[in-house]
């Protein structure tokens, strides 16, 4: 079997640090998440491809068994560790076994809790909400309630016997691993019970920011902690503000004249209505930066900019006295020797002399 590189499909490099694998695949989960590229077959199978490569080196142990024997023995399904996870359905919202995937990879904090207390007093399963906000209210920041299905009671897992983990053989090995059924939760939700969680959304997050609420997740097993709950940002587009990390851009339309001899023109800005002085002679496409006029960084007190990029308008019809005008000034400017196209006029006579 040729040896798949996870390396490779996760993009990093063969000496990234755990952190750095982590932080690629998130990315890339997110990106290729099934939920967010319905019915796309492509993104589908990239999504399974991540996710089969991150099982394997997200996990140091089994990341120096494949640095040592390569991809065999990790094909997808039957490898230490189980690929399943969660409980099937009861998420809020609903979704597919990738879904529980994705969240059991991105509660890494679960996973880890469970291996030291599994027999004991395992913690319940972690939770995603995806949250839609409004541009403003990313901008700001905001309060939200959301409602989360959570489990309150459970019932053992046969499979395991409440152990959450189950014997397997590779070779002549006998090992240990989570139990397919359950997940590794050792139990499955009997009863659920809705609740409202109370988000505060910080200024400055972006479609693609993860919150963690600790303790809103599912209620632990045998009394164990409970799990969190993720809550994954979407946010909408705007119709005049396009935003690049910090910066916004916004594109406003002036007439000829105002391009020719400045002056003041009204702006949109994130605190309403503003007024912006502009030269004389701006250039098509010209960009004036308003600073500290965009968006507050997430993790520092930094504050981006507002890019105003000036769109010159043409007429494509004009009045009879706005054609005269324009003559006239069409006039004056050929007159004139120091005029914008001289420079070109005088490259054309070089040219044919
Ligand atoms: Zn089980």
């Amino acid at each position: 079997m040729a040896s798949k590189d996870f390396y490779a499909t996760l993009g990093v490099s063969k000496d990234a640090s755990d952190e750095q694998i982590k932080k690629s695949y998130k990315k890339l989960a997110f990106k290729y998440h099934p939920d967010r590229n319905k019915g796309d077959k492509k993104s589908e199978e990239k999504f399974k491809e991540i996710n089969e490569a991150y099982q394997v080196v997200g996990d140091p142990e089994k990341r120096s068994q494949y640095d040592t024997y390569g991809s065999a023995g990790f094909d997808g399904s039957g490898f230490p560790g189980g690929a399943g996870g969660g409980f099937p359905g009861g998420f809020p919202g609903g979704g597919p076994d990738l879904e529980d995937l994705i969240n059991d990879f991105f509660g890494q904090g679960r996973s880890r809790g469970q291996r030291t207390s599994r027999n004991t007093r395992p913690k319940g399963r972690d939770l995603r909400y995806e949250l839609i906000l409004e541009f403003e209210q990313a901008v700001t920041g905001t309060e939200m309630n959301v409602q989360v299905r959570r489990a309150k009671t459970y019932k053992t897992c046969n499979a395991c016997n409440g152990t959450g983990q189950v014997n397997f053989s590779q070779g002549f090995m006998t090992m240990r691993q989570a139990c397919g059924s359950c997940g590794g939760v050792g139990a499955f939700p009997d009863e659920t019970e809705n609740k409202t969680v109370k988000v505060k959304v910080p200024a400055g997050v972006d479609t693609g920011t993860r919150l963690r609420i600790r303790n809103e997740g599912d209620s632990g097993v045998n009394s164990g902690p409970s799990g969190d709950l993720y809550i994954d940002l979407i946010v909408k587009d705007h119709p005049l503000f396009l935003r690049e990390e910090e910066n916004i851009v916004c594109e406003v339309p002036i007439s000829i004249p105002q391009a020719v001899i400045g002056g003041e023109i009204d702006i949109p800005t994130l605190t309403g209505q503003s007024q912006l002085k502009i030269p004389s002679g701006v250039q098509p496409g010209q960009v004036m930066r308003l600073k500290g006029k965009g968006i507050k960084d997430l993790h520092s007190s930094r504050v981006g900019d507002l890019y105003v990029k000036l769109n010159i308008v043409i007429p494509k019809s004009t009045s009879s006295k706005q054609k005269k005008l324009m003559q006239d000034f069409q006039k004056e400017i050929e007159k004139d020797s120091s005029n914008p196209f001289s420079d070109y006029i005088n490259k054309v006579k070089d040219f044919f002399n």
